[in-house]
This record gives structure tokens, C-alpha cells and sequence, in this order.
């Protein structure tokens, strides 16, 4: 399939530990590109050391908000110099999350608007992570409005979130959940429909978050294809022009 990419995916995890090698060799022929995105020291040099390996594997590196409590100067200094890396094209995962709570908000906040800062120096985008935090993530992200771009992944917000921050500049990226038919995910797909095309990226968020047919399994960057899939039916598009247009605006958003 031509234009196919997927811009969230954690290949380092233990889950692909037996078939990574294999994995990725189909990746390569299947995917234009793949960002191996991080969320602790360990995982952003592990996504670096994979975009080294894999030409068509490019790296994030940033400290997720369940690893807040990590943070110290000395982590700020190390994402920083991850930056300085070509085949680092953004600063991520980062963000705030209130349904796991591992730090309280105030940490939270305090390492996401770091980094934000950090982003804005090095003016490199930003992959934000953001789960039932609507309001604070927004705040942070009107606090560098015009200063940093990116795209909010795996978005769970509303069509009035999605109009705030698509005017600031921030794309949306959407993975295995646009798949779920069930009465409670209506609204969500109803929003998604009225969404401008041109705005969406795609992603799996692998190994987690696998879209139907594979819910509950081990997720990988080759299901993509259903989360585009989907995604253009739910937007009346052809599949192709969906996929040459998100291709577009990750490449735009990424710069390549
Ligand atoms: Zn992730």
C-alpha cells in the first residue's frame, strides 16, 4: 500500500524481544517510515540505537509522564542531546496522565512544560501523550503557542479540544480505537468524520492499543493499515487520497 507510514510505534518493547528482526524486515517492505517514539532514557536511546539500524526507522526521545518522577537535571541534559541527532525528529512521548496518577499533577506538569521548553529550543515537534488531562495539557500547550508544533497521539478529546489545538498548529494522529463498533465509541467516530483530513496522522502505538480484528493481541506497525482504513470510510475518502494527504502533513510535521 503506497504512503503508508506509522508514527507511534514502541518496536524496542519486550513484547517484540522473539520476532523483532522479522518484524521489522516486513515493516521496511510494507511502511514508508516508522518513529520509535521514547518515554524514559533507556527507550529513547533504544529508539535511536533502532533508527541507526533501520533507515526507514526514525527515533523520538522523552520522558512520559508515568516516568515523571525520574526526571532529574542530569535526564533534561540527556533529551536535549538526543535532539542534536538527525534521526531524532521529535521530542516524545511526553505529556500528562491522570488515569494512571504515578506522580501528582504538579510533577507532571512541572517535566511536560520542561520539555516543552526543551522542544522550543532545539525547534523540533512534540509527541504529546495526554489521558484524561484535557484541560492542564491544554493550558501547557497555549503556554508555547507559535513556539512548538506537534500532534497529540492516540487523541481522545473532543471535537472542541480537536479545533483548539489543530488552531494552534497540532496534528492529530489516531490508532486501533477508531476501530471499535462498540455504543460508547460513537460520538468519538462521529467527531472524527467532521475532522479535517489533512490534519490526521496515523499510527498503531504498537505492541498496544491493536485495532479490530486483533483487539487484545499483541499490536504491530503492519495493522496500520486498518487504522487508515478505517479512518478514510469514517471521513469519505478513498484510501489513497487519505494516505498521500496524512503522508504529507507527518512529513510537513516531522521534516522529511
Ligand atoms: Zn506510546
Amino acid at each position: 500500500m503506497k504512503n503508508l507510514y506509522d508514527c507511534h510505534v514502541h518496536l524496542n518493547m519486550a513484547q517484540f524481544d522473539h520476532f523483532r528482526d522479522t518484524l521489522i524486515e516486513e515493516c521496511s517492505r510494507s511502511l514508508d517510515f516508522c518513529i520509535n517514539v521514547g518515554y524514559d532514557e533507556k527507550s529513547s536511546e533504544e529508539s535511536l540505537l533502532l533508527a541507526f539500524k533501520y533507515p526507514f526507522i526514525r527515533a523520538a526521545a522523552g520522558l512520559h509522564p508515568s516516568y515523571a518522577s525520574q526526571s532529574e537535571p542530569r535526564l533534561m541534559d540527556r533529551i536535549s542531546a538526543f535532539l542534536l541527532e538527525d534521526e531524532v525528529v521529535a521530542l516524545g512521548e511526553i505529556g500528562l496522565d491522570y488515569y494512571w496518577m504515578k506522580d501528582p499533577p504538579d510533577i507532571q506538569k512541572k517535566i511536560f512544560a520542561d520539555q516543552m521548553e526543551i522542544a522550543a529550543h532545539h525547534k523540533k515537534p512534540v509527541i504529546i501523550h495526554d489521558r484524561e488531562s484535557h484541560e492542564d495539557t491544554i493550558e501547557i500547550l497555549k503556554a508555547f503557542k507559535g513556539r512548538v508544533r506537534g500532534v497529540l497521539h492516540s487523541f481522545s478529546g473532543d471535537r472542541k479540544m480537536a479545533d483548539t489545538v489543530l488552531d494552534m498548529g497540532y496534528y492529530l494522529s489516531f490508532s486501533g480505537p477508531v476501530t471499535f463498533q462498540n455504543k460508547k465509541n460513537i460520538p468519538f467516530r462521529e467527531m472524527i468524520s467532521s475532522l479535517p483530513p489533512d490534519k490526521i496522522l496515523i499510527e498503531t502505538d504498537s505492541p498496544y492499543l491493536a485495532p479490530v480484528p486483533f483487539r487484545g493481541k499483541t499490536n504491530t506497525p503492519l495493522n496500520v493499515s486498518y487504522v487508515a482504513g478505517e479512518l478514510s470510510s469514517l471521513l469519505k475518502m478513498d484510501l489513497q487520497e487519505f494516505l498521500a494527504l496524512s503522508r504529507a502533513g507527518a512529513c510537513d510535521l516531522f521534516g522529511f
